[in-house]
């Protein structure tokens, strides 16, 4: 037997949800599949976002919000810390609980008459003339046809989608943050920031992280570049960070994951496909975040998906728009964050101290990028070299 819908999205995180929500709203019959059989569990995700990025695309809901968090603590290898509270900027954020997160967004896209099939794995795709016509899923064991117009992959970092359509997703291990984490339980922990720890002692090519969760617990670990990491090491290297400097805390739960940290990739298109949030790399090679980026790159590509039906064109070329607008909207300051990540990762733990040390008892008006990137070239002018084409 076979069925037909107008888009077929694969996987129910972030951007599967927000592109399945935002092609209904545009009339698309739409199915969702997920091959977990709960969304959002298992979770592989450090759960902070900007309140801002959140509030695009769903209203706020206390059941899915663990913490709200008023800034940031970024400390040098040194121990020097820099902290910037409570200055307006959308960084500061929320810690999620993506288990319910998740669910929420896919609710939200049911609401909006989009069909969701959990245990439903997307096993390959059909074709016919080069385009990508439907999925082949597989559920309990059963195979499956299903006939769309246009299929979005929204798999993941370990997408197969836009392999299976012919688009190389494949990451080299230099792009790749590793990353190891617990959720942990500990009084000690202050509830009211998110912290960072640089170094290549803590994570070579990376760094570590303390995000509260309320109730006394956070998400703690430590991403480190692939091409710098052997085996377990991640996991190792957070057991240290964990017992020396938290430790009394217990440990509650222990996952590993991976983060793209590449170039933008371009080329998230093809006859009858698109591709977004991991899946098309389009996390931020800098902070490894990506929860953020994969609900606006949803949002576009399931409008575009909803138009392209409208029209009966759903040709690369028509979908393309999709891939247009993602880099009009962020195409520049993914492009920043990548070259400063490659920058950064050359960095000695002497630099990164010095560089620290030159920040201290500035007064941030904007907890981003750029405005860091701006103070540390009015303190050290000699940076000229290394930051001009990032101002
Ligand atoms: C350790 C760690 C910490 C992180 N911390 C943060 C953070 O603090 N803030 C932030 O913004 N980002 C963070 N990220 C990144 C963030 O988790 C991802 O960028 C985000 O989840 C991407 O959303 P997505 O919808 O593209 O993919 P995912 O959330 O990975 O969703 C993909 C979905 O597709 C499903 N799927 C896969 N294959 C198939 C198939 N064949 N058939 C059907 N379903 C399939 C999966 O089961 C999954 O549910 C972190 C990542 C890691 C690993």
């Amino acid at each position: 037997m076979s069925e037909s819908y107008d888009v077929v999205v694969v996987g129910a995180g972030p951007a599967g949800s927000i592109a399945a929500r935002a092609a209904a709203r545009e009339g698309a019959r739409v199915l969702l599949i997920e091959k977990r059989q709960t969304i959002g569990d298992p979770v592989r995700c450090a759960e902070g976002i900007a309140k801002e990025a959140v509030h695009r695309h769903i209203d706020p809901d206390p059941r899915w919000i663990a913490a709200e968090v008023e800034g940031f603590r970024i400390v040098s290898p040194d121990g020097t810390p820099l902290e910037m509270r409570g200055v307006s900027s959308g960084e500061v954020g929320y810690v999620l609980e993506r288990k319910l997160f998740d669910r929420a967004l896919a609710s939200d896209a049911v609401q909006h008459g989009v069909d969701v099939r959990v245990k439903t794995r997307a096993v390959g795709l059909l074709r016919s003339d080069g385009a990508v016509r439907g999925v082949v899923m597989e559920h309990l064991g059963e195979r499956h046809e299903v006939e769309a117009g246009v299929v979005i992959g929204a798999d993941g970092i370990e997408s197969k989608v836009g392999r299976w359509a012919g688009i190389d997703t494949r990451l080299a291990l230099k792009d790749i943050d590793v990353c190891a984490q617990m959720l942990v339980h500990d009084p000690s922990i202050d509830q009211s920031i998110c912290q960072f720890y640089l170094g290549n002692e803590v994570a070579p090519g990376g760094y570590a992280w303390i995000f509260p969760k309320g109730n006394e617990c956070a998400n703690v670990g430590l991403g480190m570049l692939g091409s710098r990491s052997n085996g377990g090491l991640p996991m190792q290297r957070l057991r240290r960070f964990v017992s020396e400097r938290l430790p009394k805390a217990n440990i509650l739960e222990v996952m590993v994951g991976g983060v793209p940290v590449s170039e933008p990739m371009h080329g998230i298109v093809a006859d009858g496909l698109m591709l977004v949030g991991d899946a098309a790399h389009q996390s931020s090679a800098l902070t490894g975040g990506g929860i953020a980026n994969a609900m606006d790159a949803g949002a576009i590509a399931g409008r575009v998906a909803a138009a392209a039906i409208a029209d009966e064109d759903t040709s690369r070329e028509r979908l393309s728009e999709y891939e247009r607008e993602w880099f009009e909207l962020k195409g520049k300051s993914l492009k920043r964050d990548w070259v400063v990540k490659e920058r950064l990762v050359k960095l000695t733990d002497e630099q990164l101290n010095g560089f620290m040390h030159s920040l201290q008892g500035v007064e941030f008006r904007e907890m981003h990028v750029h405005e860091i990137l701006v103070h540390l070239l009015k303190r050290n002018p000699k940076l000229l070299w290394w930051l001009k084409d990032l101002l």
